[in-house]
């Protein structure tokens, strides 16, 4: 079996003052091993509550899994201890987020975080532990890594502290990362580094990747395979060749027309064809099509039914569209 990671009818509801939030309401998406898929969509739409709900790392309350299963290896996470939920997480599944800080903490020196991690997980002595937290850092291209394991996270630059949150992401040699806008708080020149390191790395660890972000740019040369959220639910999914040649989903269409060309929005002052208004808060969400009120190919059904997540014909594209019934 070649699946990896499972998701399917992932429902992940917050129960706050204001009413049930269905930050993710029937989520449906895998990951071979090996494999790196994007997931897509501004933000609001559920892309980093379903990464959390496979950490299990949902607070509750106010958030709870109410429906659904993720299975991980074969296995369903959501019925597992959380003795065993710890062994998984940082070990098997490794998530880094846009802001390292939230990862590493700022009392403890690099070496120390990293080695710590391989201990826990891997039963190395404490030496063997920090070798390896010197050899991921050299991995990780981070120069001088024997001197840096004695530094603290704030002595970092940004892009050197991604990379040595990816090293520890890693160090456990998990079999997915997941990682959330790994470079959205990074210059263009350091996203890019960043993304060819975890293409590199992924060909090295044969690590498989979920790659969270809200710029379809960022995906078209890192992932395989690209699955579009708005409004807690997946609206398209394919091969990222499709994705950019043959859109299906207005949203996605609206999201390509988006992704910040730099090159010519600094000397001609292109400007960015925003997709107009907002995604919908998920306490009060829209009738039928969630996308409706911002769709301009919006037809009376819409508004009155959900289309469901359909297969186009019958390739490996599915869409969830009245405009494809
Ligand atoms: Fe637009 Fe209707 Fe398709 Fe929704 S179902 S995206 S409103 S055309
Ligand atoms: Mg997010």
């Amino acid at each position: 079996n070649n699946i990896l990671l499972n998701i399917s009818g992932l429902q992940t509801y917050f129960y706050t003052d204001e009413g049930v939030s269905k930050a993710v309401d029937g989520v449906d998406y895998y990951v071979k091993r090996g494999e790196t898929i994007g997931v897509v969509g501004e933000s609001g739409c559920g892309k980093s509550v379903a990464a959390l709900s496979v950490m299990r790392l949902i607070p509750q309350p106010p958030g709870k899994i109410v429906g659904g299963d993720i299975t991980f290896e074969g296995k369903s996470l959501l019925g597992l201890s959380k003795h065993d939920m710890r062994k998984i997480r940082g070990n098997k599944i490794s998530m880094i987020f846009q802001e390292p800080m939230t990862s590493l903490n700022p009392v403890f020196t690099i070496g120390n975080q990293i080695s710590e991690a391989i201990q826990l997980h891997q039963g190395f002595s404490k030496k063997e532990a920090m070798n390896r937290a010197v050899e991921m850092l050299k991995l990780v291209g981070i120069p001088s890594p024997e001197q840096r394991v004695k530094e603290y996270p704030h002595q970092l630059s940004g892009g050197m502290r991604q990379r040595a949150m990816i090293a520890m992401a890693l160090s456990c040699n998990p079999s997915l990362l997941i990682a959330d806008e790994p470079t959205t708080a990074l210059d263009v020149t350091i996203q890019a580094q960043i993304l060819d390191l975890m293409a590199s790395l992924k060909e090295e660890f044969n690590t498989a990747i979920i790659l969270i972000t809200h710029d379809l740019g960022v995906v078209a040369e890192t992932v395989a395979r690209v699955v579009v959220m708005y409004a807690g639910k997946v609206v398209e999914e394919a091969d990222v060749y499709h994705i950019f040649e043959q859109p299906l989903h207005p949203y996605t269409v609206g999201l390509l027309r988006s992704i910040p060309r730099i090159d010519l929005s600094v000397k001609k002052k292109e400007r960015l064809q925003e997709i107009s208004g907002i995604v919908p808060i998920p306490s009060q969400l829209p009738s039928g099509c969630l996308f409706h009120p911002r769709c301009s190919s919006v037809m009376d059904i819409c508004r009155q039914k959900l289309p469901e997540l359909k297969y186009y014909k019958e390739e490996k594209h599915k869409v969830r569209c009245w405009l494809y019934d």
